[in-house]
């Protein structure tokens, strides 16, 4: 079990060595968008971060928020791809390279969150369109009470639970 607390970091190990940390800073930007209320819809958004080859780390270190034009209903949100990628394009270029896509979030109204089976399809297809340097990408399930983790490797397309580091 994976409880949110907004002053702290997240790491995460995967199984091939690498570690996936989650600055405090998209912690507590997430969970200001937690599907506590009952009529709440659904928020997603873009995950950003930072690759580290030689100590085999990734930050995931800036999230947005809802991209303006997102179909948004108590169980779907779903972004336009068009000015996503814009987005992805203008933080690439204003950090000269340094900060890259990373993945996806979004928000269950469910206290310990599981994709659905939209959610996978979607994943799958992510894993199968998008461009960019990451050969793994990362989908994140905010949910009231905790958040989860996935990862997807763009060349198998398996897609992966990723456990906490204590
Ligand atoms: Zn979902």
């Amino acid at each position: 079990m994976q409880s949110m607390q907004a002053s702290d970091s997240m790491k995460f190990q995967e199984s091939n060595g690498w570690t996936v940390e989650i600055e405090a800073s998209v912690i507590e930007l997430l969970q200001s968008y937690k599907q506590s209320g009952r009529c709440q819809r659904e928020s997603c958004g873009i995950l950003f971060g930072t690759i580290y080859e030689k100590s085999k780390t990734t930050v995931i270190n800036r999230a947005s928020g809802i991209i303006p034009g997102s179909k948004r209903s108590r169980h779907r949100c779903h972004r336009p791809r068009k000015k996503a990628q814009e987005l992805v394009n203008m933080l690439w270029e204003e950090s000269k390279g340094t900060v890259n896509y990373l993945g996806e979030w979004h928000t269950h109204p469910e206290r310990n969150p599981t994709p659905s089976g939209i959610d996978l399809k979607n994943w799958d297809s992510i894993l199968k369109w998008v461009t960019t340097d990451s050969e793994r990408l990362y989908f994140l399930i905010v949910g009231t009470d905790f958040l989860q983790l996935w990862v997807g490797d763009r060349k198998t397309k398996s897609i992966q639970h990723l456990e906490l580091l204590a």
